[in-house]
C-alpha cells in the first residue's frame, strides 16, 4: 500500500480476515485512494502468504496474477472498461470515443453471472470488485441486488463508493460499510513531499492530497492564480478571460472558478476566503445586494459541472458561464 494513511485501516481489515462480510461497502470522500485500497484488500484476501500484518506479499503467484490484472478469481468493474450503451445525458454522443463512461451498465453486471457460477481457480475466496458503486445505473443496480441476496459461498463482493445517496438503499443495506477517512494534513504533506504550509493551501483547493497531485503532475497549479488574477481584474474583458480558460482543462478552471465564487459568498459571512487562500486581497464584497447574483451563478456553475467530461464543449458555452460574472465583477468593483 503506497498510500501511509490507509496501512492501518487496511490491516485493521485484514486483522478480521476469517470474518470477512461477504458483501463490503468501501466509502468515503472522492480521491482520498479508496479504489488502491480496494485493490490492496483484494490482493491480500486472495494472496497465498500474506505477510504478518495480512498485506499481500507482492511475491506469489496469486500476487503474480493479481499484479498483472489477470487474477482468474478476481473480476473489476470500472468505468474505464464498462460499455456505454445506456441511456444518460450523454447519450446522443455515445459513439464518440473520446467521451469517458458516466456509468455502468447491466451488460457489465450480467457478464459477472459465468465467474459467480464457477468455483474458485484455487479454492479460495473469488473478488468482485466494483470501483465506482455510484456509477451503477439503475438496472445494473437491480443486477447487482439479486446477486447480492444470493451470493455463492466463496464469492466476496467488494463496493467502492464516493456518494452513498446515488446507491439502492437495498444494496447498502445488504453491505457491511466501511467508511475510510480523510488524511490528517501531516500525513498529507509528507504524501506530497511538502511542509504542511505549502500543501495547505492546495489541500484548500483540491480537497485531497491524490487531487492535489493529479493536478500537480498535469502542471496546472501555473495557470490556477494567473487565471483567477484574470477573472477578478475589472479591466479584463469577456475575450481575455475566455481565451485563458480555453488553455486549461474545463474540469479545473470551472472547479477554480465554482470556488472562487463560493468564496465571495462565504466571505460576506465570514471574512476569510476558503478555498482559494491566496486571494484574500481580492475578496470585497461590500454590497449585499450582489449575494443573490452569487447565488445564481454558483448554481450555474454546479450545473456546468455535468459538462466536464464532455468532449465538446463550445467556446459559447463557456463564454456563458463568465457572462455573470463580469457583470457582478462591476458591480463590486463600483461599490468597492
Ligand atoms: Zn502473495
Amino acid at each position: 500500500m503506497t498510500l501511509p494513511w490507509l496501512i492501518e485501516p487496511l490491516t485493521q481489515l485484514l486483522r478480521k480476515k476469517d470474518t470477512f462480510p461477504q458483501s463490503l461497502l468501501i466509502h468515503g470522500t472522492s480521491g482520498i485512494g479508496k479504489v488502491e485500497f480496494a485493490h490492496a484488500l483484494t490482493q491480500a484476501l486472495l494472496c497465498h502468504s500474506p505477510t504478518a500484518s495480512g498485506e499481500a506479499c507482492q511475491h506469489c503467484q496469486s500476487c503474480d496474477w493479481f499484479s498483472q490484472g489477470q487474477h482468474p478469481d478476481v473480476v473489476v468493474l470500472s468505468l474505464n472498461d464498462t460499455p456505454s450503451d445506456e441511456e444518460g445525458s450523454f447519450a446522443e454522443t455515445d459513439k464518440n470515443k473520446d467521451k469517458k463512461t458516466t456509468t455502468i451498465t447491466i451488460d457489465a453486471v450480467r457478464q459477472l453471472t459465468p465467474f459467480l457460477t464457477v468455483g474458485a481457480q484455487r479454492g479460495g475466496y473469488k473478488v468482485v470488485l466494483i470501483e465506482q458503486a455510484d456509477a451503477l445505473n439503475l438496472n445494473a443496480a437491480n443486477a447487482l441486488l439479486k446477486a447480492l441476496e444470493e451470493p455463492p459461498k466463496d464469492v466476496i463482493f467488494i463496493l467502492v463508493a464516493s456518494e452513498l445517496k446515488k446507491l439502492l438503499p437495498t444494496i447498502i443495506s445488504r453491505c457491511q460499510k466501511y467508511s475510510l477517512k480523510m488524511p490528517s494534513a501531516k500525513e498529507a504533506s509528507e504524501y506530497l513531499t511538502m511542509t504542511e504550509s505549502q500543501a495547505q493551501p492546495l489541500l484548500a483547493v483540491y480537497g485531497t492530497p491524490l487531487s492535489v497531485k493529479r493536478a500537480l503532475d498535469q502542471d496546472l497549479e501555473k495557470y490556477r492564480l494567473p487565471f483567477l488574477r484574470c477573472l477578478t481584474d475589472p479591466k479584463n474583458r469577456l475575450s481575455e478571460i475566455t481565451e485563458l480558460a480555453l488553455k486549461i482543462p474545463l474540469e479545473y478552471w470551472l472547479d477554480w472558478t465554482h470556488k472562487w465564487c463560493h468564496d465571495l459568498i462565504t466571505h460576506y459571512f465570514t471574512n476569510e476566503p476558503y478555498f482559494h487562500t491566496e486571494m484574500k486581497e481580492q475578496l470585497n464584497l461590500q454590497d449585499s445586494s450582489i449575494v443573490f447574483d452569487l447565488l445564481m451563478w454558483e448554481k450555474q456553475l454546479k450545473q456546468a459541472k455535468k459538462w466536464v467530461n464532455h468532449p465538446l464543449v463550445p467556446k459559447l458555452y463557456i463564454e456563458s458561464l463568465l457572462i455573470p460574472w463580469l457583470s457582478i465583477n462591476q458591480t463590486l468593483h463600483r461599490t468597492h
